[in-house]
């Protein structure tokens, strides 16, 4: 069990002749020891920078690492009893599962035959692997391999565990049930653990505190729950959520709504001043459609899903769309007048200029 630990972690990847970037500008995290963390964020936003730069295989620029309260930032990677488990698998092709999970082990000391032996079945019985421990990876499902490639990393019994975007080659089922499972096997075996991850889904099922980051810098660091219902800044509001959280611009009223257009008030959750400029974030599922009052609107499109309908309306002279999730039931045709009505609750207002929440 073993605590991990950020501090002001950086990195610019300088090469002559082209200008740098600053790829991790400064990222502070505790992970407790246990703790699964997911590291979630665009394409280009660092995390895979930052995976690297704990396994111990890219140098950093400033900051530190500890593991357990040691800085590991002057050992080499195979000195740091780190388990990586990567995207692509990194299996050897000729080497059946039992060997490819015995390398990691033989190759870092000279180990025991018997113990290796015990070793891979154990591990392969941890990770449901016993079955095919004589095949080679060519012939196993990209699902099997990602348990081998997750074995593999955890043979060694590692002080920290990192997962790159363990679940992304994995079609809908597959990824379902190997998340299940990843999730049993990181409680089982208890390792603290960073998920770096693009996709929003797997980081909320998985994760027990999502760091969001972008451009380099962790935007908000929380529960799934934290992160989901209380957004620090509009990029965290539009990154999670499916569909994406509707995003209206509009300038504050004496009377503390969100003017939108001459017709189209909105009632904020908080007191901003009057005349400030804010957008105004409403999830799709956090508006109601309503009878006679709410905000007048046209239908542009419904898709009838099966369990729960998606509508894209026109608010009376808003530019922005609003999507809206509609209840199964729910039939909709194009141009049909509606009246909606956001929750007034689970309404977040943002800083137009800044960007940041006013909650
Ligand atoms: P992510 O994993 O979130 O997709 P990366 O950590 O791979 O992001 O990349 C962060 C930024 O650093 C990107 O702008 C990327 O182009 C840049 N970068 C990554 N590796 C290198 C490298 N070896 N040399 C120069 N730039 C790099």
């Amino acid at each position: 069990m073993t605590e991990l630990e950020l501090r002001d972690l950086r990195k610019t990847f300088s090469a002559r002749g082209r200008p740098s970037v600053d790829a991790v500008r400064g990222i502070d995290l505790t992970l407790r020891s246990g703790e699964l963390l997911g590291l979630l964020g665009p394409s280009g936003c660092g995390k895979s920078t930052t995976l690297r730069m704990i396994a111990g295989l890219e140098t950093v620029t400033g900051g530190d690492i500890l593991v357990g309260g040691s800085s590991v930032i002057s050992r080499p990677a195979q000195r740091r009893n780190i388990g990586v488990a990567f995207e692509n698998y990194a299996l050897y092709p000729p080497l059946t599962v039992a060997e490819n999970l015995a390398f990691g082990l033989k190759a870092r000391k000279k180990a025991d035959r018997g113990d290796v032996d015990r070793k891979v079945k154990d591990i392969a019985e941890r990770v449901d692997l016993t079955a095919i421990l004589d095949a080679r990876p060519a012939g196993l499902s990209s699902g099997q391999k990602q348990r081998v490639s997750l074995a593999r990393a955890l043979i060694r019994e590692p002080d920290v565990l990192l997962l790159d975007e363990p679940l992304s080659h994995l079609d809908a089922a597959q990824r379902d049930t190997t998340r299940r499972e990843l999730k049993r096997i990181q409680r089982d075996l208890g390792h603290t653990t960073i998920l770096v991850t693009h996709d929003q889904e797997e980081a909320l099922s998985l994760a027990d505190r999502i760091a969001v980051m972008k451009d380099g810098v962790i935007q908000q660091l929380g529960t799934p729950y934290e992160i989901y219902d209380s957004p620090a800044n509009v990029f965290v509001a539009d990154f999670v959520g499916e569909p994406a959280v509707n995003l209206l611009p509009g300038t504050v009223t004496d009377d503390g709504h969100a003017r939108l257009s001459e017709t189209a008030r909105i009632a904020l959750p908080v007191r901003v001043p009057a005349g400030r400029e804010v957008i105004v974030g409403i999830r799709p599922e956090d508006v109601h459609l309503t009878g006679d009052d709410g905000l007048p609107a046209r239908v542009v499109a419904h898709e009838p899903l099966l369990e729960a309908g998606i509508a894209t309306l026109a608010l009376d002279g808003v530019e922005s769309p609003l999507v809206v999730l509609t209840d199964p039931e729910v039939r909709l045709a194009h141009d049909d007048r509606v009246r909606v009505t956001p929750d007034p609750d689970l309404t977040h207002v943002f800083d137009a200029e800044t960007g940041d929440s006013l909650r």
